[in-house]
């Protein structure tokens, strides 16, 4: 085995990932080295190179939290995953397991948790090492690269649809249709719902129609509220923000009918302002939804075996992790860029 691999680290918040040579980590008891195959790039991944959010990351790290490889070895005591199985090693890279959000299967918010590629290494490297207990297991006849992006984008739709609570036959509005949301029409289509889709790029607007979305409405217009409200007669009984926007959030309530429930998902950094009136005297719930737990991994990706969902993927080499970071800030990336480690 070499005993280096390449790893692309946030050195500063702000400024360009650098390629750098570090030795490949070692297993502790309970723990795995993964060899990363493909990982997917999150608009996540460029709020913590910023340095967005309240919860910083420690430096340097090393971002990445859709890397999918093979195990090829295992620390002291390991009995969930065996040498040769291929995991994913998701935003959930661990939690304490007792907690009341462990028992209840809300790991996610669990004060123990870690964040894979943010307070823990993550996959924009050649070997990642993870917690057995919580990586994610991938279905036979998935590549890869194409279950990459599920194993953050997938599951944050999908479980952010379920949190909408609503029915086969009911209106979604998916806001923001890029990583997530052009999964997250595949999910809701697959949900039996009725998908109205919201960007202010028409060529991502274009693209969920044919992914199945029953109405576009492009937020650039002058009333796209209206809009929304027109298409779904009343206002959708779900609504689905992946946009990582603020002016996005607002819009977002005035798209949700009376009585429904718009979850926030984007996390672009600072507040928004909140109609309290329409919210109080339409019954609008609001809700966040962060990631999935394991169950609804493992339900995200079987909607992927089953044929029933499928990312859209634009395969790069880790040499180019700084463009793609610049093209995803800008707006550019059709759906989802997975670095593919063959391609190195
Ligand atoms: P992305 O860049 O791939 O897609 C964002 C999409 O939003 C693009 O299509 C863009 O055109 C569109 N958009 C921008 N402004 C808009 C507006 N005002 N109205 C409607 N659409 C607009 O990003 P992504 O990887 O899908 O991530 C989106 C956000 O979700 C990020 O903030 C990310 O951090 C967050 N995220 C949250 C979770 C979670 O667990 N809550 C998980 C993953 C990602
Ligand atoms: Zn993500
Ligand atoms: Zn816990």
């Amino acid at each position: 085995m070499t005993t280096y691999m390449q790893a692309a680290q946030v050195e500063q918040f702000g400024q360009p990932l650098v390629i750098q040579k570090l030795p490949i980590p070692t297993p502790g008891p309970g723990q795995i080295l993964v060899k990363t195959e493909a990982c997917g790039v999150c608009h996540t991944d460029l709020h913590a190179r910023d340095g967005d959010w309240p919860l910083k990351p420690g430096l340097p790290f090393t971002p990445g939290h859709e890397g999918i490889g093979i195990v090829v070895a295992l620390g002291d005591g390991v009995t969930a995953v065996k040498e040769g199985d291929r995991v994913g090693v998701p935003w959930l890279y661990s939690a304490c397991g007792h907690c009341e959000f462990c028992l209840a299967a809300k790991e996610p918010v669990c004060a123990e948790a870690q964040f894979g590629g943010y307070t823990q290494n993550g996959g924009f490297a050649e070997y990642i090492l993870a917690d057995p207990n919580y990586v994610a297991h991938i279905p036979a006849g998935l590549s890869a690269c194409d279950a990459a992006p599920l194993i953050c984008a997938g599951v944050t739709s999908y479980k952010g649809i379920k949190e909408t609570q609503a029915r086969p036959g009911e209106w979604v509005v998916i806001s923001g249709i890029g990583g997530l949301g052009h999964l997250a029409v595949q999910y809701a289509k697959a949900m039996g719902l009725h998908v109205c889709a919201v960007d202010i790029d028409d060529g991502k607007l274009a693209h969920a129609t044919r992914l199945g979305a029953d109405a576009v409405v492009n937020a650039k217009q002058d009333d796209p509220v209206a809009a929304v409200i027109e298409a779904t007669g009343g206002g959708a009984h779900g609504v689905l923000i992946t946009a990582p926007s603020l002016p996005a959030f607002k819009q977002g309530i005035g798209m949700t009918r009376k009585h429904g429930t718009c979850v926030l998902v984007g996390i672009p950094p600072g507040e928004f302002p909140t109609p309290l009136f329409d919210v109080v005297a339409n019954c609008i719930t609001i809700r966040g939804s962060f990631v999935g737990s394991r169950r609804d991994m493992a339900e995200a990706l079987a909607f992927a075996a089953d044929g029933k969902v499928k990312a859209d993927i634009e395969l790069q080499p880790l040499s180019a992790i700084n463009e793609v970071f610049r093209r995803l800030n800008a707006g550019e990336v059709p759906s989802r860029v997975v670095i593919d480690f063959a391609a190195q």
